[in-house]
């Protein structure tokens, strides 16, 4: 259950306390007719990720909040919830999941200026952010396991084309540095064999762990 606080009025004139209180009303008419809502949950000040359909389940007065269902099931009321337990446990784990996700997109980007780390590019639709140690193995979403990379870049680390030593120098694997093709192949990742990164992030703390960079590198050495 997600939970969504009481909208406080923003300065303490009557007018606002009015808007406020009427907002919050709203969402409890919501919440009696059983109206899907759209949430918006915050990325960073002043950017948000919506969430939909969102029910608002519950209203909890003494806490000044209400309890959301985002797992797309439908939940009616409180009551429905017991019923389908483990698929609605699952599906909040997704949605906890993209929300952490988000996050940790935007935080990566900010730490790299949205610029791939390996060629700069800085075109925000083809710039994602990598994790070193995939989710899979266990690598949290957090900035020293990240690196902004461009899609090419992404793909070709996610498949252990390209690797990144933990001093921050690229390699290519070497099946794919004898291999002749284009030009695409040449710049876009021979080139790049024993280079330092591009971009590093200023902040020390957003720099690629030494720890998740030397377990990535194992994989890559062993592929
Ligand atoms: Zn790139």
């Amino acid at each position: 259950m997600f939970l969504y606080h009481y909208r406080d009025p923003r300065s303490p004139s009557r007018r606002a306390h009015d808007q406020a209180e009427s907002d919050n009303e709203a969402v409890r008419v919501a919440m009696r007719r059983r109206l899907p809502v759209i949430y918006f949950f915050g990325i960073v000040p002043g950017r948000y990720r919506p969430f939909y359909p969102a029910y608002v389940v519950a209203d909890h007065p003494e806490r000044r909040e209400f309890s959301l269902d985002l797992t797309e099931l439908g939940a009616r009321h409180l009551d429905d919830l017991a019923s389908d337990a483990p698929s609605r446990s699952y599906r909040a784990q997704i949605v906890r999941s993209r929300m952490h996700q988000a996050r940790f997109r935007e935080a990566v980007m900010r730490a790299y200026q949205s610029s791939c780390a390996i060629c700069r590019l800085k075109r925000s639709e083809l710039v994602e952010a990598a994790h070193i140690v995939g989710d899979a193995d266990g690598g949290e979403p957090v900035v020293p396991n990240g690196m902004a990379l461009c899609k090419l870049h992404h793909a070709a680390f996610d498949r252990n084309i390209l690797g990144v030593r933990p001093d921050l120098r690229v390699a290519i694997r070497q099946d794919i540095l004898e291999e002749v093709d284009g030009p695409m192949l040449l710049h876009g990742l021979q080139d790049f064999h024993g280079l330092q990164l591009s971009v590093i992030p200023r902040r020390r703390d957003d720099r690629p762990s030494a720890d998740f960079l030397e377990r990535r590198w194992e994989q890559f050495r062993s592929a």
